[in-house]
């Protein structure tokens, strides 16, 4: 699956937890996110913009995105895979936060790294922690009772977060 297809996973995933949260109260919800790629990463602003703030994100390299920032030999399009398909040719997305076009992967990671620096900021300051690996987590009975277990780069930390 490829990047516009997660980015819009995980803006419908925002909503289905709203959704979901009783009275609507996805502001009061603990909410961990394992990794920093682009579904991390649209995912975390999505639920901000939803209302939620207990959120944490948590990325195990020392920054996020790094995954393909390097690859100017790719090419990245947001439709290519549904290709013969009427539209399946436009270059652009058409999503809330973090559209691109397509360009080769370290030109739209870049751009899009420069966007989330200019106008998420303050909640990739926030809610982002690096150098931090997610090493187990496990249901409870509900769907949203998950605990994680996390191991920091340097080892010196084991940690374990209930979402609620
Ligand atoms: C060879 C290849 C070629 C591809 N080519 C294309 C293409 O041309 N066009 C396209 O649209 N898509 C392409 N894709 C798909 C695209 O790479 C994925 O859709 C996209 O990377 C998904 O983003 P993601 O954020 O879900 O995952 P990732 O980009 O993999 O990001 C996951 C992040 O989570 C972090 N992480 C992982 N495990 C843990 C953990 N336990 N704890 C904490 N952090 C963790 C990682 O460090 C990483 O930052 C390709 C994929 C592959 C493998």
């Amino acid at each position: 699956m490829g990047f516009y297809f997660q980015q819009r996973r995980a803006t419908l995933l925002a909503a289905g937890l709203k959704g979901r949260a009783e009275d609507n109260s996805i502001s009061s919800k603990r909410i961990c996110i394992i990794g920093g790629g682009m579904t991390g990463l649209t995912l975390l602003v999505a639920l901000h913009s939803e209302g939620a703030r207990r959120l944490t994100l948590y990325e195990s390299e020392d920054e996020i995105l790094k995954l393909g920032s390097k690859a100017n030999h790719r090419l990245l399009h947001p439709t290519y895979n549904r290709w013969p398909m009427l539209g399946s040719m436009d270059p652009f997305t058409s999503l809330p936060h973090f559209n691109w076009h397509s360009d080769s992967a370290e030109d739209v990671i870049g751009e899009i790294r420069a966007h989330a620096q200019a106008d998420y900021n303050d909640i990739i300051r926030n809610y982002v922690k690096k150098n931090v690996t997610c090493k187990k987590l496990s249901r409870g009975g509900e769907i949203l009772d998950v605990t994680y277990w996390f191991k920091v780069s340097n080892g010196l930390l084991n940690s374990k977060v209930n979402s609620t």
